[in-house]
């Protein structure tokens, strides 16, 4: 198996092509990697906490969370690379049960970029009402465009900032769910968790992928986990993030209490849920 170590995430691979290679039904291999030679590198970056006696736990319970969650949301088990990056692309600014909710519908009308890239204003926009975007519907046409030109949802950093409306978050998902490649996508909401988790508090107000905490972090687990590993644990961050890990945490029935910092500075009696 593929370490994501050799195969980073922003490294543009001569002789790579657009294409649409898809795993999703093969069976992850979620195994740890063996620590070694990345136990002093994670020292050196400054988290060492992940790689202590509680990283195996975490990873362990994060992946475990994340294979029951996986399968939720019709993304998740769509093999289409096209429909997979627009859902990505609205998820960047509307709720998942929104997009969940049209995501066959929006199939159905647009099977494919060269159809959404010749769809009617209005049709898009009504089919797209529940979103609430509108700017951002009609410039899916411009994004489905690019992809039917190019031929396909290209398999690199750069090939993927270039199109229109694909910012870091949606190249890392594009990039790890698509292609498999090494990329743990970074939100609000994993960062919440990891802070608090790995680092025993709050991230601070930065965004991040400016979030230099959470970069070297995740440096350490691309490092750690092959890709496959990588899609149950984000998984995981995602599950636990939305049910547990909110603005106003509950630790209480957390499956990551026993093994988070911040739980365990909160206290029993001081629990901040
Ligand atoms: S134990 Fe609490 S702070 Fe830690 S990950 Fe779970 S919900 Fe978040």
């Amino acid at each position: 198996m593929e370490r994501c170590s050799q195969g980073r995430p922003g490294t543009t691979e001569a002789g790579k092509s657009p294409t649409n290679r898809r795993t999703d039904t093969q069976q992850p291999d979620v195994s740890p990697r063996t620590v070694d030679p990345d136990t002093a590198d994670a020292f050196a970056i400054g988290v060492p906490t992940l790689w202590g006696a509680a990283a195996e736990r975490i990873i362990s319970t994060l992946s475990e969370v994340g294979r029951q969650h996986f399968g939720t949301y019709p993304w998740h088990t769509d093999t289409d690379p096209f429909r997979k990056l627009v859902a990505e692309v609205l998820l960047a600014r509307t709720t998942r049960q929104v997009v969940a909710r049209l995501y066959w519908t929006l199939a159905a009308a647009y099977p494919d970029a060269e159809a959404l890239s010749h769809a009617d204003e209005a049709d898009l926009l009504a089919l797209l009402a529940p979103t609430g975007l509108t700017s951002r519907a009609l410039r899916l046409r411009a994004l489905a465009a690019s992809i039917a030109r190019i031929g396909g949802v290209p398999d690199t950093r750069d090939k993927l900032l270039a199109l229109p409306l694909v910012g870091q978050y949606t190249a890392d998902a594009v990039l790890l769910y698509v292609h498999r490649e090494c990329a743990l996508p970074l939100d609000s909401s994993a960062q919440r968790l990891l802070h608090r988790l790995v680092g025993g508090s709050d991230p601070v107000r930065v965004p991040p992928y400016r979030d230099d905490f959470l970069l070297r972090l995740r440096q350490c687990l691309q490092r750690r986990l092959t890709p496959e590993g990588l899609v149950w644990f984000h998984q995981g961050v995602l599950a636990v993030a939305w049910t547990h890990c909110r603005a106003r945490p509950k630790c209480g029935g957390c499956p990551l209490s026993a093994s988070c910092r911040y739980a365990a500075r909160a206290g029993p009696n001081r629990a901040p849920c």
